[in-house]
């Protein structure tokens, strides 16, 4: 490769011509699927003040602790790029009074978001979310709702390789017993635990079973279960939702090793695993606290997932699943003289105004190298006009597929490409 004097930062990614098709199927199909559920789009700022997602991600997480672009602004702010979409939109409800209105309130999101961590195959330092997020219910229908809502989402991506976990992480209530019990278990192997596991066992030991590295994996695998000490509403609320999961029909295991990254879940924690690559496509769960955390006044019950835009593209490719048609030149009108080359300009710009995809030369090149490039855009139709065409207001219309011909009257090309 070329040695070149500007490359992208590392952990980032172009998205080029011969993709930006796949990246606009795969936004229009995830629109088209959230607002069947009834959920409706917003729209929030790349950054905001640090302490945002310090509060509702959580101090302890690997997100804020190693992963944050945060920088101070000129007018000393200390801004983060967002490193997810539940602490912006929280922030956004609040600011603009949306929980004061109907509920509950569904709200999906399509962004990027910025993570420092170490690049590799769909992990990247910036990436995209497809994400939702439901408010104003703790009912176990409604975490039913949102995983069916990311079930369809996969399916009319064409993804079906994958595995639905779910699991219940409890209330804080519940969990204090079982921090304290995994504390106890840890501790009994603290010296073999990576060096952030040794810290995470005072502050977080819940975060270990979420540690990537081989040898916490291993210990994790012993720990107690979260499953043993739900509290009586939290386990009712797991089985309601494992039967309103049963009742239309999606099939989940339930994996007690499931606790997500960030700090804010409460009971249901789910993730879908792609079978070929152990990747998470999407993942998500309920945090009832949320709300409270940024906002003492008010208990607002949510859940929600995300999914990385790269995994589905990449799992959509894995399945061989389509992208949509190709949106192809309709026609190339090419031309030899003057004449010719006027009528082929206001008739592209006629087809244009009219929603028709048309091309003519615009680099003063000959009728052979016109045609040469016609074929290479595979457009779909091709029409020469020289002063006989021009005269006569009609011309020869060419299949470029069937190499079929017709003459047509020039006023009616609109009516014969569409
Ligand atoms: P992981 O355990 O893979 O690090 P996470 O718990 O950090 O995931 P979430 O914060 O829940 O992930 O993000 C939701 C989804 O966003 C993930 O399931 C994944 O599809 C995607 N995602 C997360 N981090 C990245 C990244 N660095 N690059 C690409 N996609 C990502
Ligand atoms: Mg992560």
């Amino acid at each position: 490769m070329a040695n070149l004097k500007y490359e992208a930062v590392r952990g980032t990614n172009d998205v080029l011509p011969c993709e930006s098709a796949k990246w606009q199927y795969v936004e229009k199909s995830l629109s088209d699927v959230a607002y069947r559920y009834g959920f409706r789009e917003v729209r929030f700022p790349t950054f905001e003040k640090t302490e945002l997602f310090q509060r509702s991600v959580g101090d302890t997480t690997d997100v804020v602790q190693k992963e944050m672009y945060t920088f101070c602004t000129k007018g000393g702010t200390s801004i983060t790029l967002r490193p997810e979409g539940t602490a912006s939109v929280a922030r956004l409800c609040l600011q603009n009074g949306l929980f004061a209105g109907l509920m509950p309130l569904k709200l999906f999101y399509i962004i990027s978001c910025f993570r420092y961590e170490k690049p590799q195959a769909g992990r990247y330092r910036e990436f995209h979310q497809f994400g939702a997020e439901l408010y104003g219910t703790q009912e176990p229908s409604s975490d039913c709702e949102v995983i069916s809502f990311a079930d369809t989402a996969l399916k009319t991506l064409g993804i079906t390789d994958y595995v639905l976990k779910i699991n219940s992480i409890g209330c804080p209530e519940c969990r204090k017993n079982f921090l304290d019990a995994l504390r106890k278990y840890f501790d009994g192997y603290r010296d073999d635990l990576c060096q952030t596991c040794q810290e995470r066992l005072e502050k977080n030991p819940m975060r270990i079973l979420d540690c990537k590295s081989d040898i916490c994996g291993k210990i994790a695998a012993g720990a107690p279960r979260i499953t043993e000490y739900l509290c009586d509403g939290c386990s009712r609320h797991f089985e309601a939702l494992k039967a309103a999961l049963d009742n239309i029909g999606l099939r989940y295991e339930t994996d007690t090793s499931i606790v997500r990254g960030l700090d804010y879940y409460t009971k249901t924690v789910f993730e879908f695993v792609e079978n070929s690559t152990g990747l998470t496509l999407l993942a998500g769960g309920r945090y009832d606290g949320l709300i409270n955390e940024l906002d003492g006044n008010k208990n607002i019950c949510g859940l929600g997932f995300a999914s990385g835009i790269e995994r589905l593209i990449s799992a959509m490719e894995n399945a061989h699943a389509s992208f949509g048609e190709d949106r192809k030149c309709k026609i190339f009108i090419g031309y030899i003289g003057e004449k010719g080359a006027a009528k082929a300009a206001k008739t592209v710009k006629y087809l244009r105004d009219n929603g028709v995809s048309a091309e003519t030369d615009i680099s003063g090149r000959s009728l052979k190298a016109q045609m040469k490039y016609a074929d290479k855009i595979g457009a779909e139709n091709t029409l020469i006009l020289g002063d006989d065409e021009v005269d006569k207001g009609s011309g020869a219309i060419r299949n470029m597929r069937t190499g079929e011909c017709s003459e047509i009257d020039l006023d009616d090309i609109l009516d014969t490409v569409r």
